[in-house]
């Protein structure tokens, strides 16, 4: 009998995610598209993940929404909060993972998971874009790069550049008159990345941060970011090239789960 595959769809604020696993909840396959919540993103996120599953929707057993906009992708089958879904990707892409440090495009978050990897505390910030991917893509758009590339600058770095503003609006003016001023942009981007761990690292003490740590979303990418913050919490921070993926496979999982209990 062909196995099933279901699909967990994270429609973020700036980029969609799609997953597809099997009924062991392994992945098969996955899809990333520019624009989140009321854009092409998640259509194309999904697409990608069917195409390279070689399925069509109607092949899918069940489907999961998740993220900011999840309310918007009216056609998968359940939804399931973002906090949920990150606790149980980070369970299954972390072996023994009892902190998630989520740092996405629009909202930082802290979670505390027991030793079931069950949901204990959170912290969140989506107030405000400073210590989020907002932050870093509004400075690397200063710096004419892209943020891919944020974290071969700051190895460059020989000395840190503090940035004193917090808010993003002046963080920015900040930098470009450090840059004017002809400090090097290795280490603005260095001060950058700090003031981002500050930030994360604030939350994370609200938390309580107890090991293994991971970090997930979008930043976790950011090796130099996460060496930072590494050294300021004393710990090491798991990061996988699926970290952005894991509010993604959270979702699919539920949807796994979901339709395999209705079974029973
Ligand atoms: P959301 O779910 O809110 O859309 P994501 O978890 O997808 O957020 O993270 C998006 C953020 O991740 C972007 O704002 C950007 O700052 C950062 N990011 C994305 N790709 C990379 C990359 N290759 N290297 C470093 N940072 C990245």
């Amino acid at each position: 009998m062909a196995q099933e595959r279901f699909l967990g769809l994270d429609v973020g604020s700036t980029a969609s995610k799609a997953v597809i696993v099997d009924s062991d909840g392994e992945l098969v396959s996955k899809g990333i598209a520019q624009g989140g919540a009321g854009t092409k993103g998640p259509d194309e996120a999904m697409g990608t993940a069917l195409a390279d599953a070689g399925m069509d929707r109607a092949d899918l057993a069940q489907s999961c929404a998740t993220g900011y906009g999840r309310k918007l992708a009216t056609w998968t089958d359940i939804e399931r909060s973002e906090l949920s879904c990150h606790a149980l990707g980070a369970s299954k892409l972390f072996e023994g993972v009892h902190t998630v440090i989520d740092v996405g495009g629009q909202d930082a978050k802290v979670l505390r998971l027991g030793r079931d990897g069950k949901l204990e505390k959170f912290v969140m910030n989506d107030k405000c874009a400073a210590g989020t991917g907002r932050f870093l893509d509004v400075m690397a758009s200063v710096f004419g790069c892209d943020v891919s590339e944020l974290s071969d600058y700051d190895e460059q770095a020989d000395d840190v550049t503090s940035i004193s503003s917090t808010c993003t609006v002046f963080a920015e003016s900040e930098v470009i008159s450090k840059l004017a001023s002809g400090v090097p942009i290795a280490n603005i981007v260095a001060g950058v990345h700090e003031s981002v761990v500050d930030r994360t690292y604030g939350l994370a003490m609200r938390v309580g941060v107890e090991p293994n740590v991971a970090m997930t979303g979008g930043v976790a990418l950011n090796d130099s970011l996460r060496r930072r913050l590494e050294k300021r919490l004393g710990y090491p921070i798991a990061a996988s090239e699926l970290s952005q993926f894991n509010g993604a496979i959270g979702a699919a999982l539920y949807a796994r789960r979901n339709f395999l209990s209705g079974r029973e």
